[in-house]
């Protein structure tokens, strides 16, 4: 594209696009990037220039961009049919999805709820809850406890259950009343010992389910890291220690594997890893390989038959959005999973997290500003503080600061506060964490120097 081309885009963008989650004054005075296409794991620039895309486009992209089979199958549902609803209707590719994915989730969760995002997602997973206890004749159990500084989407539903205070207090007043509990992170506790801030957690929790757990509706959890907060992982045995309390109370547990499923965590979903079977499972981001709009929610059949009944008992759960179960989504979604069994991506993900935590450990773990390094498959969180434990200033914007300098280095990433995000497709080669790697500790040092 020419010069003039990208100025009039430019001006453009600033004139008629809000972008999400941006300050829009320092936008209109930066030049943005704009990216015209992608290979694989790099994206492409306008004037032609080459990045790696090392946040996945927003923790999407699963097998790379512009997938042969993944554009393959999109373009023979296109030729078929781009959209019919799932309101009265049903199509094959929509079926089959269901199917396929009902049989990769963890046991039990054989009922599939789709649609667009995952907030959506989240949303669908709290009306399911409420209106479940409503049904079975116990209205009174009707709360949500969840973790603080937890994350599960911008809708008021999936803010009320989070708690990302920069995101969310500006919209405290319009929230349900919630239960909160201070996520098992010895990083943001006074213990430091895991194993000890683990059974702290699930203590305050007991102790939440044992004074509340007759008005609790659901108990909602990112599974093994949450990710929007930094990159907290969890301890060992924490989230298969939420289940058993969750048994116990008879409390439904959701687990939120939005950014954590389809492989990021080097399983198939995060909730094997601790054998946990949750009664509601929320899936977005990768469902599609990174390719379409799409979000399920999975129910088990104890929910799902709660709402069967004649018409008439008005027993139907009355949600549903306009897109919900798009097939040309879906054909992506399918071609996402054939991908997963044919490249034998969960095994080369393996190979490619310890490579990756090799790669952080000799090159980033030493650098004076780095507090510390957060790591669940090929989902990284690296903590940068001044000096010890202290953080820099907030105004310094240390996170963006490393993430705009690192785009000199041909490399995509995206900060949370002063955590910088690792989160490639998981496609990415062991070159290509060298690279990511290098570019990362160079960047850190560039700017922390200062
Ligand atoms: C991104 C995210 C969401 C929200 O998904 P959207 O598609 O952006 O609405 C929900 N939960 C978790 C854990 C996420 O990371």
């Amino acid at each position: 594209m020419n010069e003039l081309d990208i100025a009039r885009l430019v001006a453009l963008d600033r004139h008629r696009v809000w972008h999400p989650f941006t300050p829009m004054q320092e936008w209109a005075r930066a030049t943005p990037l704009l990216i015209e296409r992608a290979e694989g794991n790099y994206l492409f620039d306008v004037a032609g220039r080459r990045y790696l895309d090392a946040v996945s486009s927003l923790w999407v992209n699963v097998h790379g961009h512009n997938h042969p089979a993944i554009n393959a199958a999109i373009r023979a549902q296109l030729d078929r049919v781009a959209h019919s609803t799932l309101l009265g209707l049903s199509h094959p590719t929509a079926i089959e999805h269901a199917d396929r994915l009902a049989r990769l989730a963890p046991p039990g969760l054989e009922h599939v709820f789709y649609s667009d995002s995952g907030s959506t997602a989240v949303e669908v997973a709290l009306k399911i809850a409420f209106q479940y206890w409503q049904l079975i004749g116990r209205p009174e159990k009707r709360r949500f406890v969840h973790l603080g500084q937890a994350y599960h989407g911008d809708t008021l539903g999936a803010v009320a259950v989070g708690g990302i205070d920069l995101f969310h207090r500006v919209f405290g007043p319009l929230l349900i009343d919630t239960i909160s509990v201070a996520p098992p992170h010895p990083f943001r506790h006074d213990l430091t010992d895991p194993e000890a801030v683990r059974d702290h957690t699930l203590g305050e929790l007991r102790r939440i389910f044992s004074r509340h757990g007759g008005e609790v509706a659901a108990f909602i959890i990112e599974p093994l890291m949450q990710g929007a907060a930094g990159m907290l992982v969890q301890p060992a045995g924490f989230l298969a220690g939420v289940a058993a309390l969750c048994r116990e109370f008879d409390i439904l547990l959701v687990a939120d594997e939005v950014a954590t499923g389809f492989g990021r965590t080097g399983t198939m979903f995060a909730c094997e890893q601790e054998s946990v079977a949750p009664d509601i499972l929320c899936v977005a981001k990768g469902l599609t390989g990174g390719y379409l709009p799409l979000a399920a929610t999975l129910a088990t059949s104890r929910i799902f038959d709660a709402f069967l009944g004649p018409r008439s008992a008005g027993k139907t759960f009355f949600h549903g959005h306009t897109y919900t179960g798009n097939p040309l989504a879906c054909a992506a979604a399918l071609a996402s999973l054939d991908l997963f069994a044919s490249e034998a991506v969960l095994e080369r993900v393996q190979a490619r997290s310890a490579t990756l935590g090799r790669l952080l450990a000799a090159q980033v773990r030493s650098l004076r500003w780095v507090g510390d390094i957060r790591q669940r498959g090929l989902m990284v969180g690296i903590e940068l503080v001044e000096e010890g434990t202290r953080s820099f200033h907030v105004e310094q914007f240390i996170g963006v600061q490393v993430c705009d300098h690192v785009r000199t280095n041909g490399v995509i990433l995206r900060p949370l506060g002063d955590v910088i995000v690792l989160m490639p497709p998981l496609s990415i080669t062991e070159d290509e964490l060298t690279v990511l790697v290098n570019a990362t500790a160079d960047s850190i040092a560039a700017v922390c120097q200062k």
